[in-house]
């Protein structure tokens, strides 16, 4: 902008003193000629009128004294006097215009430039009374000449001009811009600037606006993306076509153990062949699948590639934690084996009893035997079914009634007596201590649970054994212990007791009727109530299995 003012400000004062120039040139010089024609004219009808008085017209001009030049010539052109030259030098001056002129009119004017153009000479010349002619010469300068002399003064006023111009282009351009500079691009319309600016500044304003309600709706799409994936459990990387990270979620960034990683190559977050190979596949377009085990855990990658008319622009890639879903159809298969093995023992009793009462090879006397082996032996199927399907409905945590009021000191008390003829049986006593706790929870399930901690405290016991249950409410928590003085359970089978089927002493527990699906219930019935349960015991010195419920009410 500085550049264009100092350009314009320069040509205009350029052009301005050009014509200027010239007009003061062409005005002076008129003037000047004008005024040195008259001087000579003048002059020589002066001596022209002097010399009617003399007889001697060389002599008279001789002692005449001019500063122009006079040259007195012969009426054939010989050149007689000169007061510059020598006039034996000059050629023959007959056919010079002004001589002519001056022979046959009386006065003649001629004006003869110099070679270079510079000078001009200014002739007048009269014809004398000797019938001779005098002629008065003055050189003086052409309009070039002029010029040529004035050049100096016009390069100085160029030179002027050309500081003139940068000192004034700097302080227009800086008082022309200073309200463009002050302009307050947040609200054009607000600014009181130039008129000229107004349809640029509204559509400014326009532009703004417009930016302003994509820019919130951008944010407004980022953040609900963001919320979505935020909350994802699942692992969600975008890649941008170079392989680079353009969004990842805490979950991905969780099992990658990684921070943010926004803008950091992809495969600079796992290093494995199969990460590898998903993240290539669905950059080329393809989809792609594989497993991935981090830290222990078991993931399923898909990746899948982003597709538009013109081509893949990038890649998602979904990362799926299969780890819980992996152990729980490891535990399914485990599951579905114990159960067929389970009831497999005890058909096949029945079936080896009833086989020989078919076939009539039974002594008489064993028959009663026998029916009570398989009347056992179906009990035991009975049980072993029972605790199945309880199980298979806690799993499912369905069919359950309402939550409701459960005394659990009442129902504790009921427990123990259901269970006293067992306790009787393998002289175990049983107690109770504690104070009446009502919480809410369901019925059904907290007497299976009471039942089989009560259940297997007898069964594991010792003659002459004692059993304690103890229910109590502390500050935060309904907590209900079962203390035994049994035979205890080795610490290596602790964290394993809680698994379906596990027994730490086979034998025994069949011998006891046991199915070693009853601490599984009691496991279950805690996940259900959002109990704790802990587990303290020693070989030989007894066990104690506490819940902890959340508190209750009552
Ligand atoms: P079971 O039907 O065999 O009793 P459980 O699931 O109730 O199955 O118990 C699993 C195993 O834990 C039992 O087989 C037994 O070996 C052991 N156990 C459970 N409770 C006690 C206890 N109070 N004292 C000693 N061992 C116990």
């Amino acid at each position: 902008m500085k550049k264009r003012i100092f350009w314009s400000i320069f040509s205009a004062s350029l052009a301005v003193l050009a014509l200027v120039t010239a007009f003061v040139v062409l005005a002076l010089y008129n003037t000047y000629e004008t005024s040195a024609r008259d001087d000579l004219r003048t002059e020589a009808h002066y001596l022209n009128s002097k010399l009617l008085t003399v007889d001697d017209e060389i002599g008279y001009i001789n002692g005449y004294y001019s500063l122009n030049r006079i040259t007195y010539i012969d009426s054939d052109g010989t050149v007689l006097y000169d007061n510059t030259v020598d006039a034996a030098s000059m050629e023959n001056h007959a056919d010079r215009p002004e001589v002519v002129s001056a022979l046959t009119k009386g006065v003649g004017e001629s004006i003869r430039y110099s070679n270079t153009l510079l000078t001009k000479t200014l002739n007048y010349a009269v014809k004398t009374p000797g019938g001779s002619v005098v002629r008065i010469s003055k050189t003086q300068s052409s309009a070039f000449g002029l010029l040529w002399d004035i050049i100096p003064v016009i390069l100085t006023i160029v030179i002027g001009v050309v500081l003139l111009s940068a000192v004034m282009s700097r302080l227009l351009t800086k008082r022309i811009i200073a309200p463009i500079n002050s302009l307050n691009l947040d609200a054009p319309c607000e600014n009181d600037t130039y008129d000229e600016l107004g349809p640029l500044l509204l559509r400014l304003e326009r532009q703004r606006e417009e930016l302003e309600r994509k820019m919130l709706e951008i944010t407004k799409h980022r953040r609900e993306f963001e919320v979505v994936t935020e909350s994802m459990n699942e692992g969600l990387i975008l890649l941008s076509l170079q392989g680079d990270i353009l969004s990842i979620n805490r979950s991905a960034m969780n099992i990658f153990g990684v921070e943010n990683s926004v803008g950091r190559p992809a495969l600079a977050l796992n290093r494995s062949t199969a990460f590898q190979e998903v993240v290539e596949c669905a950059l080329s377009g393809a989809k792609r699948d594989a497993q991935l085990t981090i830290n222990n855990r078991y993931y399923q990658l898909i990746g899948s590639p982003v597709q538009s008319k013109d081509g893949v622009l990038g890649a998602v890639i979904l990362i799926l934690d299969m780890t819980e879903k992996q152990a729980a159809e490891r535990s399914r298969r485990e599951f579905t084996a114990n159960i067929s093995h389970e009831l497999k023992t005890p058909l096949t009793s029945i079936s080896g009893y009833a086989e020989i009462m078919k076939d009539g090879t039974a002594r008489p006397e064993d028959m009663k035997g026998f029916a009570a082996r398989i009347h056992q032996e179906a009990g035991r199927l009975i049980t072993l079914v029972d605790d199945i399907l309880r199980l298979a409905q806690l799993d499912e945590q369905a069919g359950f009634p309402d939550k409701e009021d459960v005394d659990l000191y009442a129902l504790a008390e009921d427990v123990i007596s259901r269970l006293y003829p067992l306790a009787e049986q393998r002289n175990v006593k049983v107690s109770l201590e504690g104070e009446r706790v009502v919480m809410p929870g369901y019925r059904r399930i907290l007497e299976e649970m009471v039942y089989n901690l009560c259940d297997n405290a007898i069964k594991y016991n010792v003659p002459n054994g004692r059993v304690n249950v103890n229910v109590k409410r502390s500050s935060e928590k309904v907590v209900v212990s079962v203390e035994d003085t049994g035979i205890g359970i080795p610490e290596e089978h602790q964290p394993h007791v809680f698994e379906r089927f596990y027994r730490v002493d086979k034998s025994r527990s069949k011998e006891t009727g046991g199915t070693g699906l009853g601490l599984s219930i009691v496991k279950h019935g805690a996940i259900i109530h959002g109990a704790e349960i802990r587990l303290y015991s020693s070989p030989g010195a007894g066990t104690t299995l506490e819940i902890f419920f959340p508190k209750g009410r009552g």
